[in-house]
Order: C-alpha cells, then structure tokens, then sequence
C-alpha cells in the first residue's frame, strides 16, 4: 500500500500538532499509511532573535515572511525527498474542491507551506510553489486551519485509512451531488420519524429513495453543482 508523507512549513506548527492525534489523521498515521512532519519556519531564520519577517516594500500595513527562512527550510527538505507538490494555502489561490483533493489524494509526497502576517514574499511563490490553494472567500489568520482542511480531506482518501472504504467515495460532492439525509436508530424519536422507505430493505427504492433526495436538496442549496449534469 502507498503512503503518503506531508512535510508542514508554518511560523506556529505547534498550532496544529494536537488536532493530528485525533480522528482520522490519527489513525491514518497510526496505520503507518501516512507520515506528517512539522516544521517550524522560526528555526530556519538567520537572525539571533529568530524572527522571519519583516516590513513591506512600498509600504503599507501588516508584515511579511522573508524568502530566507521559506527557502532554507523547503531546500532542505528538497534534499532529502522529491515532492509532488509544493501547496501554499492563500486566499487567491485556487479554490478547493472534491477534484482537488481526489487529485491531490493519489501523490505520495507533498509540501504544504502555512502563511502568516500579511502573507509571505512572492518571490518563494514563483520560485518553489507548484501549487496554490485556498479553502474559501474569507480570510483567516494563518495558513494553519487551511492545511489541518486540506490534511484531513486528502487523508481520508488514502486507500485503508477510512474502514468501510465505500463511505468516503459517497460523501457529498463526490457524484456532483450533496449527501440526501441520513438517519440511525431509534426509528422514531420524539415523534419524529425515520422515513419508511429505509426501513423497508427493499435496496433498489432506497437507492432512488437516496437519489432523489440527495438531487433535492443539491437543487435547493447548491443548483450551480447541477451545471455540469446538462
Ligand atoms: N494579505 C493576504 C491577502 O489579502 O490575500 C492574507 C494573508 S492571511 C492574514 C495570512 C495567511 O493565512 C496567508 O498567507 C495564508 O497562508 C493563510 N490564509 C488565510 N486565509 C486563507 C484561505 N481562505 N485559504 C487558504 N489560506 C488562507
């Protein structure tokens, strides 16, 4: 089985560390089917205070990470590895979705640099960055949340991380649709009531029971989704 390592660039790494020994990263890792390193970028500064910014050319507010400490650390890694892709999570990147993290899901070894401040300089964006991806029109503090994003949706793809395989590969987005409603047990619970078609075992009206829904509520809450049906 192939497995997966993500080396994490950021200025906080230890932001992130505990979340990784939770859950599906936990036991992804735990079944050696994929291996993340942190790297704290404070570590590659040249300068006895360890800083790794500093202010903007031109002008204006917020601070910037310098190329030493970004290049330092990435050509470091570089020596040791071949990487797929080289990720920097920025709010202009790309927006991510299921097909890039299906897409992403099947490379063996990533980088994933973590921004901070007002961001980092541009030139370690054209020079080492292959790939730039954002996880919405917002803007967060760091690049810290997006990566743990983008980790757990590229791990729970990884063949053996997720037990019943088959889940993962019907979660919304994955058929160009949203997931229709799911239910467990008790079959009613404060009056409410589990809808009598998925207590009927008749398999071929659940499947239609669950398509119709699920293209329902695709149609209510995410119609731009259907365009690629026509
Ligand atoms: N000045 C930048 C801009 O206007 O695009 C925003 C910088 S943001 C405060 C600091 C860091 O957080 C970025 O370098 C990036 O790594 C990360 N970040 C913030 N929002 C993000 C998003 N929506 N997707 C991915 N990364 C994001």
């Amino acid at each position: 089985m192939s497995k997966m390592h993500i080396d994490v660039v950021s200025a906080v790494p230890d932001s992130i560390k505990d979340y990784m020994n939770y859950s599906i990263i936990r036991i992804a890792k735990e079944k050696h089917l994929v291996e993340i390193d942190l790297h704290n970028l404070h570590n590659y500064a040249d300068n006895k205070y360890r800083r790794i910014d500093d202010y903007p050319f031109g002008g204006g507010a917020g601070m910037i990470i310098r190329c030493e400490p970004i290049f330092k650390c990435i050509e470091q890694l570089k020596e040791n590895r071949d990487y797929d892709e080289i990720i920097y999570l920025a709010p202009d990147g790309e927006l991510l979705n299921q097909n890039i993290v299906n897409e992403i899901s099947i490379k063996e070894n990533l980088i994933i640099l973590a921004g901070h401040y007002k961001g980092i300089d541009q030139r370690v964006r054209d020079k080492l960055i292959t790939r730039e991806i954002s996880i919405g029109d917002y803007v967060l503090t760091g690049g810290e949340l997006p990566a743990l994003v983008l980790i757990d949706a590229l791990v729970r793809l990884i063949p053996g991380v997720i037990g019943d395989a088959e889940s993962a590969l019907f979660d919304s987005f994955q058929d160009n649709l949203l997931e229709p409603p799911i239910y467990t047990r008790p079959a009613e619970f404060q009056g409410m009531k589990v809808p009598d078609v998925l207590l009927g075992g008749n398999h071929k009206e659940i499947e239609n029971w669950k398509f119709e829904k699920a293209l329902e509520k695709t149609k209510k809450f995410r119609p731009d989704m259907l365009k690629d049906w026509s």
